[in-house]
């Protein structure tokens, strides 16, 4: 049983399973390898003075994997409601979690497939993103969207930056309290 597993490790959902994992949440990293980021040069990205996309994924990934999720290649086909929170199904498997992140980019498949709510997209070239509210919450108690699949703008900055939101935003559900993640600077 996963406390959050988020499908799709972009920008976006990687940047949720960084923060989920260093919290020390048992995360589930589940990923189809179609991000359009990989066919992105980054020289926008806050931090970062240029960037290839394929590495800027790699790294978000072994970010992520560093802090102890883990990580599965797999397509996600269903989420269903179960017990104790969500039975999440690839092609491969089935994998139970309290808490799912839906971080699956410009593709709805799976929103559309559980009957989330959706809603036409504002920014170019997204035709539907998933329903939320400011804090990533979907028509569905339990399941959160980031990213662009949730309509935020399509740079990677901000991507990442909505994937860390929702995610300290389902951490802090979890514990109940507001979570904050500061590591300080070693004299
Ligand atoms: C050609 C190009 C150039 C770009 N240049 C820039 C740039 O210079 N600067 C910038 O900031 N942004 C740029 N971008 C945009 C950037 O790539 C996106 O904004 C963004 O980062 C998308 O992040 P995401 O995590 O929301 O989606 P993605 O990166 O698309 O990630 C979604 C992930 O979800 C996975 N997924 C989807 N469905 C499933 C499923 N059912 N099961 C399992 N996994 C699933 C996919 O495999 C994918 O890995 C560019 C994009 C393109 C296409």
């Amino acid at each position: 049983m996963y406390d959050i597993v988020i499908v799709g490790a972009g920008p976006a959902g990687a940047s949720a399973a960084i923060f989920a994992a260093k919290s020390g949440k048992k995360t589930l990293l589940i990923d189809s390898d179609q991000s359009v980021t990989k066919r992105a040069w980054i020289e926008n990205h806050y931090g970062v003075n240029e960037i290839a996309g394929p590495d800027l994924v790699e790294t978000g990934k072994n970010q992520a994997k560093k802090f102890g999720a883990t990580l599965v290649d797999g397509k996600v086909v269903n989420v269903e409601k179960s017990d104790n929170g969500f039975r999440v199904a690839t092609d491969q498997e089935s994998y139970e979690g309290q808490h799912v992140i839906l971080a699956t980019g410009f593709l709805l498949d799976v929103a559309e497939k559980i009957g989330l709510k959706t809603i036409p997209g504002t920014e170019p070239r997204v035709k539907t993103i998933i329903d939320t509210d400011g804090s990533g919450k979907t028509s569905v108690n339990g399941i959160w969207a980031a990213g662009t699949v949730a309509g935020v703008s399509v740079h990677t900055i901000i991507t990442a930056g909505d994937g860390a939101k929702v995610a300290v935003n389902v951490i802090s559900e979890l514990n109940g309290e507001r979570y904050v993640d500061h590591d300080v600077l070693k004299a």
